[in-house]
């Protein structure tokens, strides 16, 4: 059994193969040289110095995992059923990969001195000084990390100017009836938001950037933190034969195995198939790292006892701290899905429902976690909402 990938999902696979009764052999290989660790804390205490690291608190050795640190993985060769890495080839029985994903890059700029990416514990390192230092930072992407990032530089103490191409916040993340109070956020907290503008250039010290209203504006910047999507890590499977899209995610089936005989593929680097919401979900987010590795487990031995697959068909769950406040959002929403507000948009605290056909099927909560976790069961359950009672906050969310 090896399992690329020690982020995350990979440790998870490893880990509940282990709570499920595996008794194999077991292989984790991970290409950063750190103890496997968690990246949320990354865009918050750890950025901000309050907490040295995010290690997960796994004891390898007592499970039996062989832990490979600071080994890539450049290839698969499911014919011979071995893997390539740095250091010679890898056999296998079983694989699951666990890639993950990695930040999309401003094109042009990567090499620029003082420009920085989010995605790793070596990113965070980096970027401690520069909080630490207070400076003009300028970030390009107000989508969930560059809006963590901007809270902690302002923490620090750092000036921050957020440039988005967008005309708004989250702009692929959510409708702008809801984004509309959010980007209100950035100027609460000190943070200039310039939207529909481009970086058309990056020197020391300055940033170009081109809003499409007359001359482009110079903004300063010590450092630039580029926060504009990830895509999963995928591109060493190039020629292996596995199935992915366009965008290079695995294209994994409703059990999380891959098109490639006893590979499956879990966490941020595969889409599935959802049967509760009709179409293929690619999540990077936490939980979906933490709930998929189970399925992929379970499945493992499953195909071990010759017995069938269990589905993977989660409520995607995900949170984000920025600007002083909890987001926290269920579910899976769609443009003709009708909204509601519980609580005003100009209020301190609010969640907005998404309906369809009555029934609730995403909902996200502004520091109103008993609304995330009431709406949570309600959209497991697939239950219908009385409207009126729903769009009352001071009411508890429960079914017509
Ligand atoms: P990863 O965590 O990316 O792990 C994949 C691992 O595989 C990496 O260590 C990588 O080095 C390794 N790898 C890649 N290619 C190879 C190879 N060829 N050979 C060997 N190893 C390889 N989600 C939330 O829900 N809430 C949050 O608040 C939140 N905050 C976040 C903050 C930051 C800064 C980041 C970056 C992410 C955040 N997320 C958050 C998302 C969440 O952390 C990810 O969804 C989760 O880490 C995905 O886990 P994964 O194991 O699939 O991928």
């Amino acid at each position: 059994m090896v399992v690329v990938g020690a982020g995350m999902a990979g440790v998870q696979t490893a880990v509940a193969l282990r709570e499920q009764g595996f008794t194999g052999r077991i292989t984790l290989i991970g290409a950063e040289p750190h103890q496997p660790y968690d990246r949320p804390p990354l865009s918050k205490a750890v950025l901000l110095g309050t907490a040295e690291g995010s290690a997960f608190d796994v004891d390898f050795e007592a499970l039996d995992i062989e832990l490979i640190l600071g080994r890539a993985v450049t290839g698969l060769r499911p014919a011979d059923r071995e893997l390539d890495t740095e250091a010679g080839p890898v056999p296998y029985d079983t694989l699951v990969i666990a890639t993950g994903a990695e930040p999309v890059t401003l094109p042009g700029v990567e090499a620029v001195p003082g420009v920085h990416l989010l995605r790793t514990l070596d990113d965070a390192a980096r970027l401690r000084p520069v909080l630490a230092a207070r400076h003009d930072i300028v970030v390009v992407g107000a989508g969930w990390i560059g809006a963590e990032f901007a809270t902690a530089a302002r923490a620090a103490g750092c000036a921050v100017t957020v440039v988005e191409a967008a005309d708004r916040p989250l702009a692929g993340s959510l409708p702008a009836e809801v984004t509309a109070p959010m980007a209100g956020w950035y100027a609460e907290h000190g943070v200039e938001l310039i939207t529909g503008a481009r970086v058309t250039g990056v020197e020391p010290g300055t940033v170009v950037v081109d809003a499409g209203t007359g001359a482009p504006r110079r903004l300063p910047a010590d450092a630039v933190v580029v926060g504009i999507g990830a895509r999963p890590a995928t591109r060493w499977l190039a020629g292996s034969g596995i199935a992915t899209d366009p965008g290079g995610a695995i294209t994994a089936d409703e059990s999380l195995r891959t098109s490639l005989p006893d590979v499956h593929a879990v966490g941020d680097c595969a889409s599935f198939p959802s049967a509760r919401y009709g179409r293929r979900l690619l999540v990077h987010h936490w939980d979906n790292a933490l709930q998929g590795p189970r399925t992929v487990a379970a499945n493992v031995i499953a195909a071990g006892a010759g017995e069938p697959p269990v589905s993977y068909d989660p409520v995607p769950y995900f949170w984000s701290e920025q600007f002083g406040r909890f987001a926290q959002y269920a579910g899976d929403h769609a443009d003709a899905d009708t909204i509601l507000w519980r609580g005003g948009p100009g209020e301190a605290a609010w969640t907005v429902l998404w309906l369809r056909d009555g029934a609730l099927v995403a909902l996200l909560a502004v520091d109103r976690p008993r609304d995330l976790a009431q709406g949570r069961k309600l959209i497991l359950s697939g239950a219908r909402l009385d409207a009126r009672r729903a769009a009352d906050p001071a009411v508890p969310l429960k079914a017509a």
